[in-house]
């Protein structure tokens, strides 16, 4: 086990470990290749702004390293001169002074520090001020640091830090350079945890490193930190069952139970595996997304097996309503609820019968329609039947549609169920060059029988919703 802590023994300590930061990087090099040019830095204030744990006090550090370096300033310090060797230890440098404006924040202390930044450096060539969370200092704290932005002694730097740059006044932002410190993209956070391990000699399950840096949420800090826990839970070895445990993520089969019950209808396996997730205290918006992801998972294999144009639909017209549920699963209080109303309503979403079968249905019955949908259960019949005042309700929106739109209507095109219907070989061999719109516009039979399926689809939505 590592005495010290993986964040803090494997935090960067040169701009070129520092992951996800291109642009920022790049910038700070380039003023660094100017300053050692010149033999001086120009701007002599920075301000780091993002969420926590992407970098901003490492650079700040990494900045008054690089300018005072004994061959400084320079993008890359020796790390063996006196200097060097002394920011390795901030707390006993004089020359690097780290305040947390956050407990530092009164009249007091702004005007010490009004004093303090006139003492020129013990030792190095610049003092640099490291100003964490500079929203949080007081208005007079604020006028001060102006003061002293406004004409800075040559021999001080300031790095101001914070996750809310919106709360910094613009009299402070017009004095200093920004650079933005970004999220951390999942990707990049798993190559450096595989990377970490290897050198940790830790065994680590590749499915495991992925689950841990998404809990990290665009944080190396914290990804960093989660690694050490579940270094510390598995005696030494990262296991994707025990990561799962110890993140109170779902375990896999469990997702996969879930996504087989939804695909193949069966609301009470749904209903018990919803039961269970509750008992095991799950993380409903996580096993949502890991849901939804492995729906995503099996769509694709559909798609590149070549799963029939009309069940892919169908798949993606569940995705689809199950995709919008999360915002309601987010703002509930009784997630359970949520959870089990849209996943039965979904699996129970109708299958609807492919185009090319439409197109033969409405050529061999020229006035009587039969129900566009096929149903499946009894159950579902109040989804494709709908009522003779429904029929005649669309069929008189039709009516009046024909004659200023040309083409499906909006709602069909939303529905994603016909969408996709250029694959329509019966008729579009008659003439390849046809479009969909014409192709529907010249069967009028067909033309009411998608508007039925719109309509219904849309009745569907606003009784789950
Ligand atoms: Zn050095």
């Amino acid at each position: 086990m590592p005495m010290t802590t993986l964040a803090l023994k494997y935090r960067p300590r040169v701009l070129a470990d520092l992951v996800g930061q291109e642009a920022s990087v790049k910038a700070l090099t380039n003023a660094l290749i100017r300053a050692k040019a010149s033999g001086g830095i120009h701007h002599q204030a920075f301000l780091f702004a993002g969420v926590r744990g992407t970098g901003k006090t490492s650079t700040a550090r990494i900045l008054a390293r690089a300018l005072n370096c004994a061959d400084g300033p320079t993008p890359t310090p020796c790390g063996v001169c006196d200097p060097c060797m002394a920011s390795e230890q901030p707390d006993r440098n004089m020359d690097i002074v780290e305040i947390d404006a956050a407990s530092r924040a009164s009249v007091e202390d702004a005007r010490t520090l009004r004093e303090q930044v006139q003492t020129l450096p013990a030792f190095c060539r610049y003092r640099v001020y490291i100003i964490d969370e500079v929203h949080m200092l007081s208005r007079q704290a604020f006028d001060a640091l102006l003061k002293i932005l406004e004409e800075p002694p040559p021999h001080a730097v300031f790095v101001l830090a914070t996750t809310e740059l919106q709360d910094v006044p613009d009299t402070i932002k017009s004095r200093v350079q920004i650079f933005p410190f970004r999220l951390i993209p999942v990707g990049l956070i798993e190559a450096r945890l595989q990377s970490v391990c290897k050198s940790e000699g830790v065994l680590a399950e590749p499915s495991s490193l992925r689950l841990v840096a998404e809990s990290g949420q665009g944080s190396m800090r914290d990804a960093l930190t989660t690694l050490d826990r579940v270094i510390s839970a598995g005696d030494g070895s990262v296991l994707e069952s025990l990561v799962r445990e110890q993140l109170g993520i779902v375990p896999a089969v469990r997702v996969k139970g879930v996504l087989d019950s939804l695909l193949a209808g069966e609301s009470a396996a749904i209903l018990d595996h919803c039961e269970a997730l509750t008992n095991m205290g799950a993380d409903w918006a996580n096993f949502w997304k890991e849901l939804m992801l492995a729906f995503m998972a099996h769509l694709e294999i559909g798609t590149r097996a070549g799963t029939q144009t009309h069940e892919i639909m169908r798949l993606s017209r569940m995705l689809n309503f199950l995709l919008q549920r999360e915002r309601d699963l987010r703002d509930t209080s009784l997630p359970q609820v949520v959870a089990e109303l849209a996943l039965i309503t979904a699996s129970q979403l109708p299958h609807l019968a492919p185009l090319d079968t439409l197109a033969a249905i409405a050529k061999a019955a020229p006035t009587s329609s039969p129900p566009a949908v096929v149903p499946r259960t009894q159950e579902q019949s109040r989804y494709y039947n709908p009522s003779p005042h429904q029929r005649q309700s669309v069929k008189s929106d039709n009516h009046h549609a024909k004659s200023n739109q040309p083409g499906l209507s909006s709602s069909s095109r939303g529905s994603g169920s016909v969408e996709s219907s250029g694959h329509a070989p019966a008729m579009a061999t008659s003439n390849p060059l046809i479009s969909k719109e014409d192709l529907v516009m010249q069967e009028p039979k067909l033309k009411q029988i998608m508007d039925e399926m719109s309509a219904e689809i849309i009745e569907i939505r606003r009784d789950s919703n």
